[in-house]
């Protein structure tokens, strides 16, 4: 795959780190059958640019190029009310001396809350220009197409970002991912059984698939749904997928089963806590140090100890975790994190 014809912004100077996870992997192993668990890494996806980054960062690097190439002077993009991709393309507007707005959809009710911590706070200080909130299940390409039109009138051009920049240019940062990964699993000299990602609008698994089968890289992904079970987020990932392929000039249909996806983690509800992601959250901070999210990361790693846990890996497998960041939403779930909520949460 040749990605370089696709105008691109550079917002991470360097490759983000592969690194073995030892005491985890130990503290896993011990409460899988026979004592025997999986080799875990991480990809450091958390450290990509435009600080504090996340998997968001990749998906602009193409999408604001774009939006320059076009001659937009306002980003307009929607989201949760923690959004970490709102909160992402609103620090690469900053960046570029662009202007900034959303649509935040209240996906739950009464959610939304001007005084919140977190990303919202980022908002704030990063200097947001307007935030509408719309209920859930608003269509939210016609709310952000409103914004454009307010913005026209005033002589103005916005350009939209879908929800989590998950369009076929936005994949095209995970496509790039996989063939940033290529090229380190080369130089180190290891080689992995799985690769385990968050799901959720999908152009991170969708678009790292593809990356891995136009450059046919054979290791499995298995995407642990944040707000769907396979039923439904499978044909979203298989359709990006395509998408980012067909795009990329790939020229191959993308296989059914290529898709996989786990869900039964990220219940009672997207973005609600259950126990199992604090679980997670705790473990690896309190091996590795390191710091994963309440509404991401830590359900993914929750279905990665879980699949561990029945069985799914073969004991001397090498897994590998991608981190996608998501780090500021975690001070808006403290209490919860820390356990002082556990007789209230999901299992
Ligand atoms: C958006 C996000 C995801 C999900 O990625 P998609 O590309 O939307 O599927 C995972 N982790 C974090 C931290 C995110 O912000």
């Amino acid at each position: 795959m040749d990605l370089s014809r696709f105008p691109r912004r550079r917002y991470t100077p360097f490759a983000t780190p592969l690194e073995p996870l030892p005491r985890l992997s130990a503290a896993l192993a011990a409460t899988c059958p026979g004592g025997r668990g999986p080799e875990l890494w991480v990809k450091r996806d958390d450290m990509l640019g435009l600080f504090p980054g996340g998997n968001k960062t990749r998906k602009l690097e193409f999408l604001v190029a774009d939006a320059l190439a076009r001659g937009a002077d306002t980003l307009v993009t929607c989201g949760a009310p923690q959004s970490n991709h709102c909160r992402i393309t609103l620090a690469a507007a900053v960046k570029e001396g662009l202007h900034c707005r959303f649509v935040i959809e209240e996906r739950v009710a009464g959610s939304y809350d001007e005084q919140a911590s977190g990303n919202h706070f980022m908002f704030r200080l990063l200097g947001v220009e307007a935030i509408t909130v719309v209920p859930g299940g608003s269509d939210m390409a016609a709310a952000m197409q409103r914004v454009v039109e307010e913005l026209a009138a005033q002589g103005r051009t916005g350009y939209v970002i879908p929800g989590g920049g998950s369009n076929a240019l936005g994949g095209l940062g995970y496509a790039a991912c996989a063939q940033e990964l290529q090229q380190q699993w080369f130089e180190m000299g290891v080689s992995f059984d799985r690769v385990v990602v968050g799901s959720g609008s999908s152009g991170t698994h969708g678009g790292l698939l593809a990356g891995f089968l136009g450059n046919r890289i054979g290791v499995p992904i298995v995407g642990v749904g944040v707000s769907r079970d396979p039923a439904q987020q499978e044909p979203l990932v298989w359709k990006e997928a395509q998408a980012v392929a067909d795009l990329a000039g790939g020229g191959f249909a993308v296989p059914r089963e290529s898709v996989r996806s786990v869900g039964g983690y990220w219940q009672p509800k997207y973005s609600v806590p259950n126990a199992r992601m604090v679980e997670a959250v705790q473990m690896a901070a309190r091996t590795e140090g390191l710091l994963l999210d309440p509404v991401y990361t830590g359900k993914v790693m929750a279905g990665l100890i879980g699949l561990a846990r029945a069985g799914e890996f073969a004991p001397d497998a090498r897994v590998l975790f991608l981190h996608t960041g998501g780090l500021p939403s975690l001070h808006a779930y403290e209490d919860v994190v820390l356990g002082r909520a556990a007789r209230d949460l999901a299992p």
